[in-house]
């Protein structure tokens, strides 16, 4: 097993920076998520781990090891594809040894490898060729080859991307599950933040090729440091509205909530804020120390224990989104006060993106 340290890393591409001095550290036995939208760079990254670009600036270690000048097989790393790259004419059981042959592994070594990945990732006829087997199957087949290398680091590139919705969730535990039997240090890219929430024992968000907060799924859905992250972390995504001081409150759009006390010896001097709210914060009925949102139900989805609504309110331009208890059984319509606790309101600087809270904690510091 392994660390992967970025240490100040710069990808380039002619003028172009993919990506921008990334500092992150993955620990040993780790799985790390790399998110972000498209073009983020997370690719790239992991390609640099792999060996498959190099490295423009910075340090990129593998252990102790600085790999920068050291070719992709000597890396000790596996790689899984989106596109999962078996050789159509060959059996599961070739598709799986192919690698550890050239290697020259010793053949009965090769033999408990193969079984051993094979029974850890339930593959039963190991005499089918790709063609025979499911989507599902042929990227266990893939996962395969990567488990009897017995690699210090798995690579993973959005891996479930080719999948159904259903083999991607099953899949998704399966990857799970093999990491905790397993162990093993793990990259893995997705552009899909639930499967980022939900696989990662921390998660890296970037975006425009720079790194812009890491930490496990709770802090990041919890404490949100950058606009950026508190809008792509979180399903449905969570509320924005541009909101200026004026007092003991912030107000905007038809809106209007008292600052926590948390956030006011941040704000000094910063006026135009956006505030964030989750929609499964939102609540109907009473709430003490809350804000009240006066709002019209105009789309109401059911999800069975809990409903979708689409509201309006006055002043305020696009939906706002809440997820509220089915038992409230509001109908398009329906005039709503919405209440949202004020220790889950999350406050923004316009113009730096950076949530107040932590610009606060990082000045005291
Ligand atoms: P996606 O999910 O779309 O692959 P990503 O976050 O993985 O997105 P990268 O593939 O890492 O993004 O690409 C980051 C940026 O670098 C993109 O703008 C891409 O166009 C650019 N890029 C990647 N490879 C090259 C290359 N070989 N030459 C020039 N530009 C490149």
């Amino acid at each position: 097993m392994a660390t992967v340290t970025f240490d100040h890393v710069w990808k380039r591409f002619g003028d172009f920076s993919a990506v921008k001095d990334l500092n992150l550290e993955i620990g040993d036995g780790e799985f790390m998520v790399l998110v972000g939208p498209s073009g983020c760079g997370k690719t790239t990254s992991l390609r640099m781990i792999a060996g498959l670009e190099e490295v423009s600036d910075g340090n990129l270690k593998i252990g102790d090891r600085v790999v920068n000048d050291i070719a992709p097989k000597d890396r000790d790393i596996a790689m899984v594809f989106q596109s999962y790259a078996l050789y159509p004419h060959m059996s599961v059981y070739d598709n799986m040894a192919f690698g550890l042959k050239l290697r020259k592994v010793a053949k009965s070594d090769i033999d408990r490898r193969v079984k051993d990945a094979a029974r850890i990732l339930g593959l039963e006829n190991l005499q089918k060729k790709p063609r025979e087997l499911s989507g599902g199957q042929r990227q266990r087949v893939a996962l395969g080859r990567a488990i009897v290398r017995e690699p210090a680091v798995f690579l993973m590139d959005e891996p479930l991307s080719n999948l159904d919705a259903k083999l991607r969730v099953q899949t998704r535990a399966e990857i799970a599950r093999l990491h905790q039997r397993l162990g093993t240090t793990t990259v893995y890219v997705t552009h899909d933040q639930v499967e980022a929430m939900t696989m990662g024992t921390r998660i890296a968000v970037m975006d425009k090729g720079e790194l812009q907060q890491v930490g496990a799924p709770q802090d990041l859905y919890d404490s949100p440091r950058k606009l950026f992250v508190a809008g792509f972390i979180g399903s449905p995504a969570m509320n924005f509205v541009n909101v200026e001081r004026d007092g003991d409150f912030v107000k905007g759009d038809g809106m209007a909530f008292p600052i926590p006390t948390r956030y006011r010896s941040g704000m000094d001097g910063t006026s135009t804020l956006v505030a964030g709210f989750r929609p499964e914060h939102l609540e109907l009925g009473e709430l003490p120390n809350s804000a009240t949102i006066r709002a019209k139900a105009d789309v109401v989805e059911f999800l069975g224990d809990e409903e979708l609504l689409h509201v309006s309110v006055q002043g305020h331009e696009g939906d706002v989104v809440a997820v509220v208890s089915s038992e409230n059984r509001v109908k398009p319509g329906d005039v709503l006060d919405l209440k949202l606790p004020l220790e889950k309101l999350h406050l923004f600087d316009q113009g730096t993106g950076d949530s107040v809270a932590w610009s606060q904690a990082a000045a005291a510091a």
